[in-house]
């Protein structure tokens, strides 16, 4: 089932703030929410369905590699497997709930790890049918989050260091009483992590991570094929405070040839025989990966006729040998025929019509089927 746009699903602006996410996320959670609604699907569903959206639109840089990439970008990242926190579907009261709903129900989390892997990238990368039975180094420009060089990621200025926040003393969580209660929450001065950026770095406003385009080549094996995927290790994005980045994903999508048409290891191609050779026999050439072969055509072969040559196709970048080439005659009625040629064609007809259906094998049994079908429709 095709997903549904986060925003949509929220029913928020794309350029909705933090707070205003928040707001309607809260909004349909309470709604939603699974003790309210007991044994009711729909409403599990549709609660899930915000939690997820909420989740993404609510980091920053989830938030970023879905408005570029859109689902597939934050899936891939999910994919990993060891995606950030919260990008597990089936769990319907992971930190994020905790963190919004902390003031209301009492929950809590304390010492929020915020060390997080980024998020793994997926790319797709168009190659030419020889590109890819040959192989190649392809040099990708990507956009991608890194890692901000002037504060080695701390966001923190050069010479400084993020301090312990004052109004947690480290713990992400404040305490705050309200007449009997007593209620904890996530500590809005440090937002939850527990240490506050006095200086922070010019260039990456404290983020510890800046978006910039990087290229790389990419070793392209031979013999590859349509959604093979080509995964590079620590390619995807920077991680968050020190954690390792992600993959990069880089999915391969073959371009429609001029000539050959691929299946899997074979090749194939259609081959235009002049109607004299096809008749008479005789040779054609015919085009391989490995340069031009040279293919018998016998006598009588008939428009068509497929001729396979061995060994031909493509080498898979896995497994055993070459595939085949299928070579599909196309006999060829000519054109631009001078007065003369025309006038040899003529005598020639009125010699292949004085032969009668002999000299036409497929006019025969074209006839006879014709014959059946009105026979059949005769009551
Ligand atoms: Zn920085
Ligand atoms: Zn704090």
């Amino acid at each position: 089932m095709a997903k549904r746009d986060y925003y949509e699903v929220l029913g928020v602006s794309r350029d909705a703030s933090e707070a205003d996410i928040k707001k309607a996320y809260r909004r349909l959670a309470m709604k939603h929410h699974p003790d309210r609604n007991p044994d009711d699907p729909k409403a599990e569903a549709a609660f899930k369905e915000a939690k997820e959206a909420y989740e993404v639109l609510s980091e920053k840089d989830k938030r970023a590699v879905y408005d570029q990439h859109g689902h597939a970008g934050v899936e891939a990242a999910a994919g990993g497997g060891r995606g950030g926190p919260g990008f597990n579907p089936g769990d319907a009261f992971g930190d994020i709930f905790g963190d919004v709903f902390g003031d209301i129900f009492g929950g809590g989390r304390r010492g929020r790890s915020t060390v997080f892997r980024g998020a793994d990238l997926r790319y797709e990368l168009s190659l030419t049918l020889e590109q890819a039975v040959f192989g190649d180094t392809v040099n990708l420009t990507l956009p991608t989050v890194v890692s901000c060089e002037t504060c080695s990621g701390s966001g923190a200025k050069p010479g400084t260091k993020p301090v312990t926040c004052k109004t947690c003393e480290g713990a992400g969580q404040v305490r705050m009483s309200q007449g009997f209660f007593s209620i904890q929450q996530a500590c809005p001065a440090c937002r939850g992590t527990g240490q506050q950026i006095e200086n922070p770095c010019a260039t990456c406003q404290g983020r510890g991570r800046v978006q910039k385009s990087k290229t790389l080549a990419v070793k392209v094996p031979a013999g590859v094929d349509n959604g093979d995927r080509i995964r590079l290790t620590g390619e995807g994005e920077a991680g968050q405070n020190g954690g390792p980045p992600g993959d990069l994903y880089v999915e391969i999508r073959i371009q429609p040839h001029d000539i050959f048409e691929r299946d899997g290891a074979d090749l194939s191609c259609g081959i235009p025989v002049n109607f004299a050779v096809a008749a008479l026999g005789g040779s054609v050439q015919v085009p391989t990966l490995d340069g031009e072969v040279t293919l018998k055509i016998p006598a009588e072969t008939q428009s068509g006729r497929v001729f396979r040559l061995r060994g031909k196709g493509v080498r898979p970048v896995r497994g055993s040998g070459p595939g085949d080439l299928f070579c599909r005659v196309e006999v060829e009625t000519p054109v631009n025929l001078t007065a003369e040629q025309k006038r040899l064609l003529e005598a020639f007809n009125e010699a292949l019509v004085a032969g009668g259906d002999r000299h036409r094998p497929r006019n025969r049994s074209w006839l006879d089927g014709v014959r059946r079908f009105f026979e059949k429709m005769s009551p």
